[in-house]
């Protein structure tokens, strides 16, 4: 009997799914009792009584399989009905370990089960069972079979050892100034020198270093490097104009307590001034919450730059800008390559520079790859640009020999 939608009654000594029959809902016990019972009629034996808040009949779900026991109200019961799409979505949603990680225990409950209505109808438990739960839950084929999953164990697992091996390493990437065609400063991104996989892509590594949390000390190891570098770079290019450093800084690392003071102790050891140091967020992280909002303003009271990265693709109300206390903007590469040939990505760009100028914000063109690019860029009234036109991100030998002209410039 129905309540509403989602809630369903059911009276005392009443079934509410038996086993070998297909599932295709879970329940939670809003109210009552619920035995769970496995074996058929009379032969059946009782495994567990399920109360309020309790949650049940959702391997089926999870395995598209059959229920494996029979659900009866010990009383009147009101159940809140859980469909299969609300699990699946959730699970196709999940990360491919916890995916793989509830495969492994629906395997591991589904054996235990077996076993356990084995041992209560005959009494006896035959090997070659016992051998079937054990050899499904570790054989190595299994594993094979979920190639990303063992993919990704893998390179967390590396990640993390990285660190320890010292792997990584930072390049530096120069950024140009439109109006004099001078270097104005750096972005500073990140290399893992893998023995095992060679130089391999932050956009790869990265993803799992924030899922993984390694993004946390990865980040504060970066952040000494970085503004080790920046004074290694000022000191031996002897650069008369002001210079700035840009460090990315990833969602996870909000939350780290530690990031300003390990910021401001290497500022402070290296003589660095914050404000030669421009932190670049990408505009997704702005959706992460308001404290996003405070971690900005904390930052440019302390002197940093802040940088909205990536702009354009992320986030796509305007208004946010009114109260955020970012004072550049990185035009994202994806509209930087289209802007000659594509009338509309030219236009977006355009009413990108005219907003960003009426706040009052350094515009920074990202992917600069063709002088067209360039002149188009300027002419709009652009303020930095970054692209392989001048210089692809460099080692710190080699940038230092670009900039005191041992190496012969690409583009200016
Ligand atoms: P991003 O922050 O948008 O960095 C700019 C990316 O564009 C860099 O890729 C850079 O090499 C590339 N790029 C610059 N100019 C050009 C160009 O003219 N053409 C093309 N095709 N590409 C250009 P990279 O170094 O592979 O980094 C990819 C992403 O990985 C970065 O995107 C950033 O999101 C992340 N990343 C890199 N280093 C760090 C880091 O130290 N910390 C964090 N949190 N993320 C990082
Ligand atoms: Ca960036
Ligand atoms: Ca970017």
């Amino acid at each position: 009997m129905s309540k509403n939608t989602h809630t369903k009654i059911f009276g005392k000594g009443e079934v509410i799914f038996r086993e070998g029959e297909k599932g295709n809902c879970a329940y939670l016990i809003d109210h009552g009792r619920v035995e769970i019972r496995i074996g058929r009629g009379s032969e059946s034996t009782p495994i567990a009584v399920l109360g309020i808040g309790d949650f049940f009949g959702e391997m089926a779900i999870l395995d598209n399989a059959t229920r494996s026991a029979t659900a009866v109200a010990l009383e009147p019961c009101e159940l809140v009905e859980v469909s299969k799409n609300q699990i699946n979505e959730r699970v196709e949603d999940a990360d491919p370990i916890v995916r793989f990680l509830i495969s492994i225990l629906i395997n591991r409950l589904r054996d235990s089960l077996r076993v356990s209505e084995e041992l209560t109808t005959s009494g006896v438990l035959s090997v070659t069972k016992v051998g079937h739960s054990v050899s499904k839950v570790v054989k190595l084929s299994d594993l094979k079979k979920n190639k990303e999953v063992v993919e990704k164990i893998k390179l967390e697992k590396a990640l993390k050892d990285a660190l320890d091996e010292d792997e990584f390493l930072m390049h530096y990437q120069p950024i140009l100034d439109f109006k004099n065609g001078g270097v104005a400063g750096f972005e500073a991104l990140m290399r893992w020198d893998s023995p095992e996989r060679g130089m391999v892509r932050p956009d790869i590594f990265m993803g799992i270093a924030e899922e993984t949390s390694l993004i946390v000390p990865l980040g504060q190891w970066l952040v000494k490097q970085v503004i080790r570098d920046f004074a290694k770079i000022k000191k031996q290019t002897k650069y008369k104009k002001p210079l700035f450093m840009s460090i990315n800084i990833a969602a996870k690392q909000f939350n780290d307590k530690n990031l300003f003071r390990v910021l401001n102790r290497s500022c402070e050891q290296y003589g660095i001034h914050p404000k030669e140091i421009k932190l670049e967020i990408t505009e997704r992280v702005l959706l992460s919450g308001g404290f996003v909002f405070d971690w900005i303003k904390k930052a440019r009271q302390m002197g940093y730059s802040v940088a909205l990265d990536d702009f354009g693709t992320g986030f796509s109300s305007l208004s946010y800008l009114a109260n955020l206390e970012v004072n550049n903007i990185k035009i994202d590469k994806t509209f930087v390559e289209k802007i000659i040939e594509d009338p509309k990505t030219r236009s977006i760009v355009r009413a990108i520079v005219d907003m960003s100028k009426s706040l009052d914000l350094v515009i920074i063109a990202e992917g600069v790859e063709t002088q067209k690019e360039w002149n188009m860029l300027r002419d709009f009234g652009c303020t930095y640009m970054q692209g392989y036109l001048y210089s692809k991100p460099l080692a710190l030998a080699d940038l230092v020999a670009l900039l005191t002209g041992q190496k012969k410039r690409r583009a200016a």
